[in-house]
C-alpha cells in the first residue's frame, strides 16, 4: 500500500471527524481533505499528523489542531469567495496557510520567528502554494496590502491590536444598487495563558465594529514586537 493512499484515507477520516464536531462549510472540509498535513509536522510525529491534535513544531510553537484551523477558517470565510484578500498572523508550520490557499484566497501571512518563517516559506513554495509571507510583528498587521476581507490570528492575544482593526475593509455602498458590501472580519483568540475566547469582529463602518464571542481555545501567545 503506498503511503499516499494511507495518508489519503487518514485525511478523509479526519474530515469526517471535523464534520461530526460541527464544521459545516463544505469548502473548508474539502480544503482540509486536500492538504497533506503529514508534511507540516516533524518526521517523528508523522503517525499523529491526522489525529485532531496540536503538535510541537520546534521553537516552543505548535501546529494548530485541525478542528481549530477549520473553525477559524469557517468563521473567517463565511460570506467570502475565492479571491478574497486574507491576512494570517502566525504562519507557524504553514498548515493554516495551506488550507486558506486551497480555498483560493489571496493570502498574506506574517511570522515573528525568523527560522520558522524561512522553513515554512520554503515548504509552502515547494508544495506549490502561492502566497506572500513576511517575517515581522503581526500585531502591526501588514499595512502595504490592506485592507483585508478577513484577518485570522493564530496565536492568543492579550488584547485586540488596533492595527488589525484598522486594516479590515470598511463596508462600501455599491453606487449602482445602493446595497452595501460587508466589512472585513477579524477572527482572533483573546485571553491569557489559561485559555482564550475566540472573537469574531466585523467592521461595520469607518469607526464601528461588531463583536461576537465564541468558544474557548488554548493557543501559544501572540508576542508583540520582534
Ligand atoms: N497558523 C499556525 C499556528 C502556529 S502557532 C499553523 O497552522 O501551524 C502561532 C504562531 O504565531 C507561532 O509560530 C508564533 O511564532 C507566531 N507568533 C506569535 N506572536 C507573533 C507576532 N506578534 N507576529 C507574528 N507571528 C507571531
Amino acid at each position: 500500500m503506498s503511503n499516499d493512499w494511507k495518508f489519503e484515507r487518514r485525511r478523509q477520516r479526519l474530515v469526517q471527524l471535523l464534520r461530526d464536531k460541527g464544521i459545516e462549510d463544505e469548502r473548508v472540509l474539502a480544503a482540509v481533505g486536500r492538504v497533506p498535513r503529514h508534511l507540516f509536522v516533524d518526521e517523528a510525529l508523522i503517525a499523529r499528523a491526522y489525529l485532531d491534535e496540536a503538535l510541537p513544531i520546534g521553537l516552543d510553537q505548535t501546529i494548530s489542531q485541525p478542528f481549530t484551523v477549520a473553525y477559524q477558517t469557517q468563521f473567517a470565510m463565511s460570506g467570502l469567495a475565492e479571491g478574497a484578500r486574507v491576512l494570517e498572523i502566525g504562519t507557524g508550520s504553514g498548515y493554516q496557510a495551506a488550507v486558506l490557499c486551497e480555498l483560493g484566497v489571496d493570502l498574506y501571512s506574517v511570522e515573528r520567528l525568523e527560522p520558522l518563517y524561512r522553513r515554512t516559506r520554503d515548504l509552502l513554495r515547494s508544495l506549490g502554494y502561492r502566497l506572500r509571507t513576511r517575517c515581522g510583528d503581526g500585531t502591526q498587521g501588514w499595512p502595504a496590502f490592506a485592507p483585508y476581507d478577513a484577518i485570522i490570528v493564530t496565536a492568543g492575544a492579550m488584547s485586540i491590536p488596533d492595527a488589525l482593526l484598522q486594516q479590515l475593509r470598511a463596508p462600501e455602498a455599491d453606487p449602482d444598487t445602493g446595497a452595501s458590501t460587508p466589512g472585513g472580519v477579524l477572527v482572533i483568540p483573546v485571553g491569557g495563558s489559561e485559555g482564550q475566547t475566540m472573537k469574531r469582529i466585523v467592521r461595520t463602518g469607518p469607526n464601528s465594529f461588531e463583536t461576537e464571542e465564541m468558544d474557548e481555545f488554548r493557543f501559544v501567545p501572540l508576542i508583540p514586537g520582534q
